[in-house]
């Protein structure tokens, strides 16, 4: 963390200082989109409450995430709130909320909103306490440096749990956590707060107009003790970050609101320290204690680690919040909205942005005219001329921008380091029902792939079907659903199958010929080529040898092209290949008789040829798997697990819970949630995401071909 330059406070409604741009995490159903609702409840955005059960909640506001209960894509939503005062002076601060999704299948989108936000609420079931989606959100977290507090919710349920929950944070996320402020009651009773650092409770209760409201109370005298042993040990930890605070502990001194509430903070932005505040999002207490805390201790735009960014050359920058430098930003979300068409969610990194604008793609290379600027108030918009650095906003009017694109002032070229997203592991095939749902299919395959850079469109070489790629079955179901209501595709997908990919292992040589001699014209097209392997992830490098016109110019490029078309279509199973170099060599000419096409069959025959003698492997999907069970069930999920060819990584006993960790190819987890409950009872919970490829055993390959009809091919 650095000072930085003091930026233009006067043009600005919300100085930096008084800026959070924070995002709710958390595992699914643990409270994140009520939570969330109530947040924009309390600070004004909404004035009806919308309960997630009766599918009205005003961040899902994407159809099939309200009857799905989940929040899939990360809305981001500006409001302000007034904090209770302490080391910020009681004044409107802006809170923008960035969105995160729970599902393991969206993990990619939970790392996209990770890369702006500034800091988090992690949020927790005071019954089920640190579940295994909320350890992976948590440990991108740790990956994204963001400071975080926590918010144990549902302390309105029978079994709620307030200090075991706080216990499974410090046990299984290794964090330490300590909390700023203790439940009253808890279950039914939960009616109220005490806090530590004031060393007072509030106390709720129904006003005149029967709304919920909290007054401020003395701390009841039976929680007097309890309160005492907290705040001791919360000094305690904290006296680890202060060496003043110690001092003042050992001596016994008075220790001073708003002393304790900067250690707190500096203990938060240095990861070394998380805050814990109980509530019931549901019974609606506990947030306003939960927004002052975000004021208080999470980090403002100027209080985080720089974002790298690269100039053209490669050469590294980094790029601190400043209206005085000229505009870069990063779009981290597109969005289709019915009424302004594409939104383009952008974090301002430094400058001033004004509507009206030119900014430039260092991807596209292009210029875009930014016609409008908004921010979002969850389904409503509010037109601004003016976004600062630090701020989220809206950008409407850039054409050709994806998600993870920098844009910048003209006279730059930068590029800001986008988060990183993994390959596709599933894939079906698209077929539309009409041929006037032809075009609005490829409309909305490209609209969606633009939007989610984890979702990839191709097509099959040999059926001329559209594939469709993603990261889990239920990703795909999304995006068709999508496709029928938004753009009201008839579509049919077919079957999810693994997107397996193929390879070669050694280097090789291919001829390929196309002559044909009928009675008029013929057909002359000849390339020799040589394939090498390259290292996974490498892509497609293809270099033209060709010496002394062997092959003309202008059949290079129609032989390339023959080249890559059957690469997409390996031999071992007609899945691409990839990671290989392709080397034009040699190759001949006929005056009259040859042709583009010609040479294209020649690339064609070039490749099959090079493939079969390159010893081809194929690629499966591998998953990184977590399994949390109670220890009875260890043996019996082990056991499962190697079944499915799984690789234990790593195995952890969390007092009576285990915890195990494999990687597992995606071909063997169809059905899994299934059995992990029948092994265990219901009993054990997993998570799963896609981790790398690996080359398939032939046994299971020859499974493979038989399955899709191929006959093995002898290499
Ligand atoms: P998300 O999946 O994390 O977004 O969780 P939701 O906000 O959709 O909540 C999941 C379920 O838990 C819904 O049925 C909510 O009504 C319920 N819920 C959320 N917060 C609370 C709470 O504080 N107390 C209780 N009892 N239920 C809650």
């Amino acid at each position: 963390m650095k000072a930085l330059a003091s930026v233009n406070s006067d043009l600005r409604k919300f100085p930096l200082e008084y800026t959070r741009n924070i995002g709710i995490v958390a595992h699914i159903d643990a409270g994140k989109t009520t939570t969330t609702e109530r947040i924009l409840y309390y600070t004004g955005v909404v004035h009806k409450i919308g309960e997630v059960h009766e599918g009205a909640a005003t961040t899902d506001w994407m159809e099939q995430e309200r009857e799905r209960g989940i929040t899939i894509t990360s809305a981001a939503i500006t409001c302000s709130w007034i904090n209770q005062g302490g080391i910020f002076p009681k004044i409107e601060q802006r809170i923008n909320l960035i969105d995160t999704p729970g599902h393991v299948d969206f993990t990619a989108e939970v790392e996209r909103s990770l890369r702006v936000l500034d800091g988090a609420v992690g949020v927790f079931c005071a019954v089920a306490g640190v579940q295994p989606q909320s350890e992976t959100v948590w440990r991108q977290m740790n990956k994204y440096k963001v400071p975080r507090v926590a918010f144990i919710n549902k302390m309105d349920r029978m079994g709620a749990d307030y200090y075991s929950a706080i216990n499974s944070i410090r046990e299984k996320l290794g964090a330490n956590a300590h909390p700023l402020f203790l439940p009253i009651g808890s279950g039914e009773d939960f009616d109220g707060l005490i806090d530590l650092v004031r060393k007072v409770a509030y106390q709720y209760q129904k006003s005149d107009n029967n709304e919920l409201c909290f007054i401020e109370v003395e701390v009841p005298i039976s929680l007097q003790k309890t309160t005492e042993k907290y705040r001791t040990e919360l000094i305690e930890a904290l006296s680890d970050f202060s060496d003043d605070l110690a001092e003042d502990y050992l001596d016994g001194n008075e220790i001073l609101e708003e002393d304790l509430q900067k250690v707190i903070r500096n203990a938060t932005l240095s990861l070394d320290f998380i805050g814990v505040i109980p509530g019931s999002a549901f019974k609606n207490k506990g947030i306003q204690m939960l927004l002052d805390a975000v004021v208080d201790y999470l980090p403002s735009p100027l209080e985080v680690a720089p974002m790298n960014g690269f100039e053209t050359d490669q050469k590294k920058v980094d790029i601190y919040a400043d209206d005085s430098k000229k505009v870069t930003g990063l779009a981290f979300k597109l969005a289709n909205d019915s009424f302004v068409g594409k939104l383009i969610f952008f974090r301002v990194y430094t400058g001033v942005l004004k509507k009206g604008s030119m900014l430039y793609n260092p991807r596209t290379q292009k210029k875009e005219r930014i016609s409008r600027l908004m921010v979002m108030h969850a389904n409503d918009r509010k037109d601004i001329d003016t976004a600062f650095s630090g701020d989220i906003c809206a950008l409407v009017g850039a054409r050709d921008v994806a998600t993870g694109d920098t844009l910048c002032d003209p006279s730059l070229s930068v590029n800001l380091e986008p988060p990183t997203f993994p390959e596709p592991v599933i894939s079906m095939s698209v077929e539309p029902n009409t041929t006037a749902d032809q075009d609005k299919l490829a409309l909305g395959l490209k609209r969606l792939s633009e939007e989610d850079p984890t979702f990839k469109v191709s097509s099959n070489a040999e059926t001329g079907q559209t594939i469709i790629g993603g990261m889990g079955e239920l990703h795909l179901e999304i995006i068709c659903d999508r496709l029928f209501r938004e753009f009201k595709v008839e579509a049919t997908a077919g079957r999810p199958q693994i997107a397996y990919r193929e390879t070669i292992s050694s280097p090789s040589v291919g001829i390929g010929k196309f002559i044909r001699q009928s009675g008029g014209r013929g057909q002359y097209g000849h390339a020799e080529i040589k394939l090498t392997p390259l290292e996974r992830g490498a892509g497609f490098i293809f270099e033209n040898q060709i010496i002394g016109g062997a092959i003309p110019k202008e059949f290079i490029q129609p032989t390339k092209q023959g080249i890559v078309e059957s690469s997409k279509m390996g031999i071992l199973a007609g899945y691409p290949v990839v990671d290989f170099k392709v080397e034009l060599v040699f190759g001949s000419f006929h005056e009259v008789d040859s042709s583009e096409m010609a040479f294209k069959m020649a690339g064609i025959f070039a490749m099959k040829d090079a493939l079969k003698k390159a010893n081809p492997e194929m690629l499966e999907p591998i998953m990184k798997a977590v399994v949390e069970t109670p220890n009875e069930y260890q043996g019996d999920l082990m056991g499962d697990l190697n079944r499915r060819r799984g690789q234990i990584q790593g195995t952890e006993s969390k007092g009576k819970f285990y915890s195990i960790e494999a990687h597992v190819p995606l071909e063997t987890m169809f059905g899994y949630a299934t059995d992990v409950r029948s092994l265990s009872r219901g009993r054990a919970s997993y998570s799963m995401e896609p981790s790398h490829f690996e080359t398939v055993p032939a046994n299971i390959l020859r499974k493979i071909q038989e399955r899709a009809g191929i006959q093995p091919v002898n290499t």
